[in-house]
């Protein structure tokens, strides 16, 4: 099938010639001439099928009628995270060129003042995460009962963030009339109650559940001990020796480690800057825009901060971390090989992972090859992993002497380079400022009438787009410290004198 038939207008047939696509995917196929009957839409598909143009394309079709009001917005995206939703804004201007679409983006950690001018001046398409936009309601600068079209993209993710009340929310804030278009990965029962109470008879499109990974992907498997110092002399090897590295994104499973690593790379020369949620916004811009314009050359991230990101040119995708979710290895892995490019992707197998893979492998439904030994033939597989639990993950077992100091923060600054430093092309760059909401203190409930005056929802520290309580994401699971773990204050640990 061709673009032409599927319904769209001229110009916006001009943009897809000129974005160099000559065939639909086939959520494209499927769901364009469906939005264009203003049907509603559920699609079930994920980052990579195309589905960003499956709605961007129609949506700009039909905005070429009318007129958008102040305040009113005509349409209104809503997206988990920041970049995904600079990502839709970025679709809607190359798709739109040529046209006079006003599109504003409401995300936190910006301030309120632009994006005000913007609403006030009238939008065509508002692209929101959903703190940004309640905030924006709640102080009475928005109306939302203008809106034509609601896309609501990505909503298993939205789930995972604790999303799904201010999903609710906004659902009856737009008029019942407006044509709903909703797209998700995969549907669990509190995704199937949504699509129930707020879509009307909406036309269902699947596509191929991406269970399998793309043939441009060279997958290893790579045997690692659990040890930090170790796993990271593994992956830098990695990093360091492997044929045709261009750039690379290492992922973690959890903030905290990505952070340590970010700091290990950095003290070992590496380009590398990290990207995960406890970021503030300025800070993830620069060390994506960086990553994008081939000025960083790594980004360690974590799942939350990484995913949907459409970043076409990837060589080396580095599992420092198995994930624990099989479909997150699949999504981890999809950053690199795209467009027809070649990719590979290698996976760091320590002993704690057999479980890990195991799922891994049964949902992509093959084996993966290693790349040198097995963990069996490691030797590695003997190793007891380090104890887990309340003493922290590196505490000594039972009368055991500490193995693995290092992981501690302070530690990894003294881990000094055994080889000689990169040239300067892997200079490392200047720091990337660190966690804003992590250690903000909880903050007390405003009383009603100064709600207006209390800091942006995205602000806050427990309500941010990426730190509302998400339901298991593994990336938070810390082990319980004893007490106060690491942080015992001072003055507690000075003698009292009695009286
Ligand atoms: P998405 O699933 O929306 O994140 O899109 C993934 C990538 O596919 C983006 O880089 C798009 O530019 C690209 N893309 C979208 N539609 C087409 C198409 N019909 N032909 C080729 N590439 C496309």
């Amino acid at each position: 099938m061709n673009f032409s038939e599927l319904g769209l207008s001229p110009k916006v047939l001009e943009a897809v010639t000129a974005a160099g696509y000559t065939q639909p995917t086939p959520i494209q196929e499927q769901a364009i001439p469906r939005v264009l009957e203003r049907r509603d839409v559920l699609g079930i598909a994920q980052t990579g099928t195309g589905k960003t143009a499956a709605f961007t394309l129609p949506m700009i079709t039909l905005l070429e009628q009318g007129r958008a009001r102040a305040r009113m917005p005509r349409t209104l995206i809503l997206e988990p995270t920041r970049e995904l939703a600079a990502q839709v804004e970025e679709s809607f201007v190359r798709y739109g060129a040529g046209q006079k679409l006003n599109v504003a983006l409401l995300i936190g950690g910006v301030s309120f003042g632009d994006q005000d001018l913007k609403i006030a001046r009238g939008v065509d398409v508002l692209i929101a995460t959903p703190g940004r936009l309640l905030d924006h309601i709640e102080r009475g600068k928005l109306l939302l009962t203008g809106i034509e079209v609601l896309v609501i993209d990505e909503a298993d993710r939205m789930l995972d963030m604790g999303f799904i009340p201010d999903i609710e929310k906004i659902c009856r804030m737009v008029p019942f009339t407006r044509q709903t278009l909703f797209f998700s990965a995969t549907m669990p029962p509190e995704i199937q109650r949504i699509t129930d109470a707020f879509l009307h008879n909406p036309v269902r499109i699947e596509t191929a559940r991406q269970a399998t990974t793309a043939s441009t992907i060279t997958q290893r498997l790579v045997a690692t001990p659990h040890n930090p110092a170790q796993k990271r002399e593994t992956l830098r090897r990695l990093m360091r020796d492997s044929d045709d590295v261009k750039n690379g994104i290492i992922f973690c499973n959890r903030k905290i480690d990505v952070q340590l690593l970010l700091k290990s790379l950095l003290s070992h020369s590496f380009n590398v800057a990290a990207l995960h949620g406890d970021m503030d916004q300025r800070a993830r811009t620069v060390a994506l825009d960086g990553f994008r314009a081939g000025t960083t050359q790594f980004l360690v991230a974590s799942d939350v901060a990484a995913r949907g990101l459409d970043i076409p040119d990837v060589s080396h995708v580095f599992n420092y971390d198995a994930p624990h979710h099989a479909e997150d290895y699949v999504h981890r892995i999809g950053r690199t090989g795209r467009a027809g490019k070649l990719g590979t992707a290698f996976t760091l197998i320590s002993p704690e992972d057999h479980k890990n893979l195991s799922a891994i492998e049964a949902m992509i439904k093959r084996p993966i090859e290693w790349l040198g030994p097995s963990l069996d033939e490691s030797g590695f597989a003997s190793e007891a992993p380090a104890p887990r639990g309340r003493g922290g993950r590196n505490a000594p077992a039972k009368g055991q002497p500490r193995k693995s100091p290092e992981a501690k923060p302070a530690e990894i600054k003294s881990e000094a380079p055994k080889e000689s430093p990169h040239a300067p092309s892997k200079r490392p760059p200047a720091p990337v400022p660190q966690t804003e909401n992590a250690a903000a203190p909880a903050e007390p409930r405003a009383p009603r009438e100064q709600r207006d005056t209390r800091p942006p929802r995205d602000e806050r520290p427990a309500r941010s787009d990426e730190n509302r309580p998400r339901r298991s994401y593994p990336e938070d699971n810390e082990p319980t410290p004893l007490g106060l773990g690491d942080h015992m204050p001072g003055f507690m640990m000075r003698s009292a004198k009695l009286k």
